[in-house]
């Protein structure tokens, strides 16, 4: 029977072998990940795991899965080539497997930018177990953090940082938070938060070396001045793995290129979660989030069984956490021309509705968990226009019924 290999044991391939059996494939899969340990879950590492420390809970299944669901899991495997006219990976201990199907789950991996100084010892990043368990350790003896970037992941550990005491100062080139993916009143909500925290938040602000000796003493900025910090985060974006693709002759721009049903240009192969740029609504995307690994996963698995279904077209819907706020998305607000802003008993932001045409294409929320949930359900049907919930006085809720 057909052979499964997924290269990449994160969010989207273990979901891919899960889903694999749950929709009843019998045949032989393979799961290779180059990290060590069970396949875990990326989001508590700059959440609940930065405050606790507790491992136990970031395992996706545990060990007595993959024994009963007959997956043949192998950690600590890089792969180092897909030898297509062979059809088999290269593993980098020389040895090959044979596949029918293939699916590329590789990530992403944080962006280095060239800074003098970024390889000080104190300079961290947040992607993996270990990176997340080292950042860990050293934040229990420092005094001062310069967190560079003012994204979800920076913002996050800001967040726990500053609550256990230490001085955080987050560097953001753009002129506000979370730029790329939040509309700017909840910029301005979060920046007001983080602030009263007692981080100090510096926008328009462009981080130029690491700054120290033997170890990071600060940072430098474009403006001359510089920040004091015994620990550096860099937390300013990811790429994502094709290399794997690209040398294999498949098609890659800003991600591994796929159709509509997760394929690349090699009909065998899939490419899925953050290493994957897929169309969407007819417009190229590449998404960063488990919602995206999750329902890929699901939609190669339900292809590969030979399920016939229409091509994806999931609703994203993400979350951050960051002190007592937890952010909750549904849609993309990309290309937003309006907006409506909710405010909450005090008046501080706690939802924006985003617009295009008139048509709501996403609903940010901040602690309304009840609201994210109308509107992911909203959004995934038919289109909702501005007059409408206008004249619902904006109750989601309402627009469902
Ligand atoms: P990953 O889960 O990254 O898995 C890819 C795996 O492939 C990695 O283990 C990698 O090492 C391995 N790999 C790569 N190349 C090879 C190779 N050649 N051979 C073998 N193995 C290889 N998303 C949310 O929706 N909400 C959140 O709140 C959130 N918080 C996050 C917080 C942090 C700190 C991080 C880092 C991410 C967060 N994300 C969050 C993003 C989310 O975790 C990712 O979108 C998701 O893990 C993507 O799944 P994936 O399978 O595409 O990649």
């Amino acid at each position: 029977s057909d052979r499964v290999v997924i290269v990449g044991a994160g969010q989207g391939g273990l979901q891919v072998a899960a889903s694999l059996r749950q929709e009843g494939f019998a045949g032989p899969v393979t799961l290779l990940g180059d990290e060590p340990g069970l396949p875990y879950q990326r989001p508590p590492l700059s959440k609940a795991y930065m405050k606790d420390g507790d491992e136990s809970r970031l395992a996706l299944k545990p060990a007595s899965f993959f024994e009963t669901a007959g997956i043949d899991y192998r950690p600590g495997i890089i792969v180092a080539g897909i030898d297509r006219p062979a059809g088999e990976v290269v593993l980098d201990n020389g040895e090959r497997l044979g596949f029918d199907h293939l699916v590329l789950a590789t990530g992403a991996r944080n962006l280095r930018p060239p800074l003098p100084g970024i390889d000080l010892p104190g300079v961290h990043e947040l992607r993996g177990l270990a990176d997340a368990a080292r950042l860990r350790a050293m934040a229990e003896g420092v005094r001062r953090a310069a967190v560079i970037g003012g994204g979800f992941i920076g913002l996050e550990f800001a967040a726990v940082a500053a609550a256990r005491g230490i001085h955080v100062t987050v560097i953001e080139a753009a002129d506000r938070l979370m730029s790329r993916a939040v509309t700017p009143p909840i910029s301005q909500r979060f920046l007001d938060f983080h602030r009263a925290a007692g981080v100090d938040v510096r926008l328009g602000a462009l981080g130029t070396a690491v700054l120290g000796g033997r170890a990071a003493e600060g940072v430098a900025l474009a403006d001359g001045q510089e920040v004091a910090a015994d620990l550096v985060l860099l937390a300013v974006g990811v790429r994502p793995n094709m290399e794997l693709a690209a040398e294999a002759g498949l098609a890659v721009a800003n991600g591994i290129v796929v159709d509509g049903h997760l394929r690349t240009s090699d009909p065998r192969i899939f490419a899925i979660g953050d290493c994957a740029n897929f169309p969407l609504g007819g417009i190229a995307t590449r998404l960063e989030s488990v919602q995206a690994a999750v329902d890929h996963a699901r939609h190669v698995a339900r292809t590969i069984t030979g399920a016939g279904q229409p091509p994806y077209d999931a609703l994203p819907w993400f979350w951050s956490d960051q002190g007592p706020l937890k952010l909750q998305i549904a849609g993309l607000s990309t290309g937003w021309d309006d907006t409506h802003v909710l405010t909450d008993a005090t008046g501080a932001v706690d939802t924006v509705l985003a617009f295009r045409d008139e048509r709501l294409i996403a609903v940010e929320a901040v602690n309304q968990a009840g609201r994210h949930m109308a509107a992911r359900k909203l959004l995934a049907g038919a289109p909702v226009m501005w007059d409408r919930l206008q004249g619902l006085d904006w109750d989601l809720r309402a627009a469902l019924a």
